[in-house]
């Protein structure tokens, strides 16, 4: 089989404006870090994009005295819609310097332009348009009449969808009224920087969000800072133990977003053809570094093979490379880490017996590359069955009837999400009902909207973002105690009931 050759179409990186070297954002200024400095590379080249400052105890504590302050004099004072009127703005600048965010994301973080450009971007407008909408409604919100903000909220988050889970993140906590310390990871940085530009541009007061970069000792100090109500996390489960166990006993409030290993259940009856596009999205888009990526295919055995040579005759049809290329569908993986560890679970699912296909594919040499990948004959006690890979695996399985496909999507540590093929309205709501994850696709996968919430179950972690359940996470019922007692330590299935 032949198929078309494209030729190269590069996006232009000619409408980023970078600074080769930037600081922290505290107090509305860029400002010089006292904890050294680190590169953030092109993961597609390795080739250093700028000078990162890494925040120390010293500079956290900065950002979290600014946005105490931020918060005692200005934003507790502004009324919803002086507040909302700021998110507006801060959307619409988001839109109009949106093709210089995409282009800077696929640059940092490795995802194709057209992901960045059609996805990440106009869903982080999307998400500070929705939130702009609640400001002035909270009364609404569930929680009674005037329901109050927590205070400051610290907030970590991770390098698969850097602006994405920074709006996730800013757009719910500033519209309940909350003031903000941010810290991206440490080798996505730069959209989070060229986002504090935006915020100069909006006028935002100064300190309301603060946005400190540096690795985990820098999300460990915000998390741990006496000054913080609330710490919201979005990350591997590893490390959201880790913070659960350092606020327990305290008074901050925590919200935990983590890992999964989501099943994507096909019954025979599903549209094949469509199916296919949707097990692709689930586990091919942004490298598989998705946390509610469809990365366990459950297929009904009926359809098993005829699905699995379907897929495979997809995959011979995607591009892999350039980021920045606007044909290309599956980019860099984020970092040298990631690609061991994907390596690594990958040679694991060889050893213990699974079969491991890919498609013939070129891949850069310079970089941090991973062809798509195929397991079938895989087990559910296999690692690549049950760890999360965070890359482009696809683990298939089969069934034979909907309490197998039931008992075998539930067989996990996880639950974030899980995706349902079939014809029949009815039984796509009967399985769902016995699914446990907290976001459920139906004949499609990996869609987002601002309205909708997400979150996890077991060790996916606690609470919602998005939609009215998101403003929770910011918001106390008006007259409640400010102590709000820490979820226990262990996440267990028992708390998410
Ligand atoms: P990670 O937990 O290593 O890092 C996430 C963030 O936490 C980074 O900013 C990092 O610097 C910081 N961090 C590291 N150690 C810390 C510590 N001790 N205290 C405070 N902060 C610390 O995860 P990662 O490798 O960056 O991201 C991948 C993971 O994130 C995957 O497991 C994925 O499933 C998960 N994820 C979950 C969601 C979700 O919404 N549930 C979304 C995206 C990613």
């Amino acid at each position: 089989m032949s198929f078309l050759e494209y030729a190269p179409a590069p996006e232009s990186t000619s409408v980023l404006h970078l600074r080769s070297e930037y600081g922290l954002f505290i107090d509305g200024e860029f400002t010089e870090g006292t904890g050294g400095t680190f590169q953030t590379i092109s993961p597609s080249t390795e080739q250093s994009i700028a000078t990162i400052s890494a925040a120390s105890d010293a500079d956290v504590d900065r950002a979290v005295i600014a946005a105490r302050r931020a918060y005692d004099r200005v934003w507790s004072k502004l009324s919803g819609a002086d507040r909302g009127k700021y998110l507006f703005r801060i959307a619409r600048l988001v839109q109009e310097r949106a093709r210089e965010l995409a282009v800077a994301e696929s640059l940092d973080n490795g995802k194709p332009i057209k992901e960045s450009r059609d996805v990440d971007v106009p869903l982080v407008a999307a998400w500070f348009f929705y939130y702009a909408g609640w400001a002035d409604k909270l009364d609404y919100a569930g929680l009674g009449a005037n329901p109050r903000a927590l205070g400051v909220a610290g907030q970590v988050i991770p390098w698969n969808f850097p602006l994405l889970m920074l709006a996730w993140k800013v757009a719910p906590a500033l519209a309940a009224g909350n003031t903000v310390v941010i810290k991206p990871a440490e080798t996505t940085p730069l959209t989070a920087l060229i986002f504090a530009e935006i915020l100069q541009q909006a006028e935002l007061p100064a300190g309301v969000v603060n946005i400190v970069t540096g690795a985990g000792a820098t999300g460990a100090a915000i998390v741990r800072h006496p000054d913080v109500n609330k710490v919201a996390f979005t990350g591997s489960t590893a490390v959201g133990r880790e913070i659960a166990k350092t606020i327990a006993g305290s008074d901050k409030r925590l919200t935990l977003e983590l890992g999964g290993k989501a099943a994507n259940i096909v019954f025979d009856d599903a549209p094949i053809d469509q199916a296919i596009e949707g097990i692709v999205n689930g586990i091919f888009f942004n490298q598989g570094h998705v946390c509610c990526a469809g990365s366990r295919l459950l297929v009904q055995e009926s359809i098993h093979d005829e699905v699995v040579d379907r897929l495979k005759s997809r995959l011979q049809t995607l591009r892999v490379g350039d980021p920045l290329d606007k044909n290309t569908d599956v980019g860099a993986i984020n970092s040298a880490e990631q690609l061991a560890r994907i390596r690594e679970l990958s040679d694991i699912g060889e050893l213990e017996g699974a079969e491991r296909w890919s498609p013939d594919c070129e891949l850069p040499e310079n970089g941090f590359w991973f062809a798509p990948t195929i397991f079938t004959n895989v087990s559910t006690s296999h690692r690549i069955a049950r760890e999360e890979i965070f890359g482009p695996v696809l683990s298939v399985m089969s069934f034979r009837t909907p309490a197998e496909a039931i008992a075998k999507a539930n067989n996990t540590p996880y639950g974030l999400s899980a995706g349902i093929w079939s014809d029949k309205g009815s039984r796509i709501l009967a399985v769902a009902d016995k699914l446990r994850a907290g976001v459920i696709w139906a004949n499609t996968f990996n869609r987002f909207d601002p309205a909708s919430p997400f979150g996890g179950y077991q060790e996916s972690g606690y609470g919602r973002e998005g939609g009215r359940h998101g403003l929770g996470a910011y918001l106390a019922p008006a007259g409640s105690s400010a102590v709000v007692v820490a979820p226990s330590t262990s996440i267990t299935k028992e708390e998410q009931r």
